[in-house]
């Protein structure tokens, strides 16, 4: 049985994106079957992020019917799959998050691992990933602000009785507050830290995931940190 993950945070800009992409092409390089789910129906940029280009069916096409969901599905690095959204305005405008369930049960019977990736806010777009997700990553920055949108998303997945696997700490400097200051902002520990790192920004600007692109970095470490504690093995 296949294992969903949901990667979450109300707050925008804080890496869930970047974790979708790092922890997906992680787990695939390590030899598992794995899709990543671009489930920001809004601002979907997952594929960017690992150099995908759709050029036929995007999950928006999957969730109003017009396309199965293998016909959405391209390749990525290391064999990873990825299932990208559209950035047509329509097509946000016509796709219903609420769709997502039989998706993710098609892709569920076909992989070991799911990864879906979430939108900012506590709309639908994250609402239903919680749902379905086995686990929820949160990810946040150390900004006070930040903690405070993650919590938010934290207190709603114990709502729905979401299982919170932890945050994973993305963007940390020195000058960020202490581990002290994180725990008494968002209830949740911490499963990995991914330090700023402008390995991220070049990755991201040859479309090519950071633990491929450039994996002696520290951002890279950091997300291979995280598929250890997700999965139990480096
Ligand atoms: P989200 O999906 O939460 O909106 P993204 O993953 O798109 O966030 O990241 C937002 C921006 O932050 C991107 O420009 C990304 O390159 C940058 N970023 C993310 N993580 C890091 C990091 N560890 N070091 C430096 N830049 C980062
Ligand atoms: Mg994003």
């Amino acid at each position: 049985m296949a294992r969903v993950y949901a990667v979450a945070s109300a707050k925008g800009g804080v890496g869930k994106t970047t974790t979708t992409a790092n922890l997906g092409t992680t787990l695939a390089m390590a030899g598992h079957d794995v899709v990543v789910v671009d489930g920001d129906l809004g601002m979907p940029n997952l594929a960017g992020a690992l150099g995908v280009d759709p050029d036929g069916a995007t999950l928006h096409d999957v969730l109003t019917g017009e396309a199965a969901v293998e016909a959405a599905v391209y390749e990525g690095p290391a064999g990873l799959s990825v299932l990208p959204g559209s950035n047509a305005l329509e097509a946000f405008a016509t796709a219903n998050a609420k769709e997502l369930e039989p998706v993710v049960s098609a892709l569920e019977a076909s992989y070991d691992i799911v990864i879906i990736d979430t939108g900012a806010g506590l709309s639908d777009d994250t609402f239903v990933p919680l749902k379905l997700a086995d686990e929820v990553v949160l990810v946040s920055t150390t900004e006070r602000e930040s903690l405070g949108d993650t919590e938010k998303t934290r207190q709603l997945a114990e709502r729905i009785g979401a299982d919170v696997v932890g945050v994973v700490l993305t963007r940390v400097n020195q000058s960020n507050p202490n581990a002290d200051v994180v725990a008494s902002l968002l209830d949740a520990g911490v499963i990995a830290v991914v330090p700023e790192d402008p390995a991220i920004r070049e990755a991201l600007s040859t479309q090519i995931p950071v633990v491929a692109r450039s994996p002696d970095s520290i951002a890279a470490a950091g997300y291979r940190a995280l598929a250890e504690a997700l999965t139990g093995k480096p």
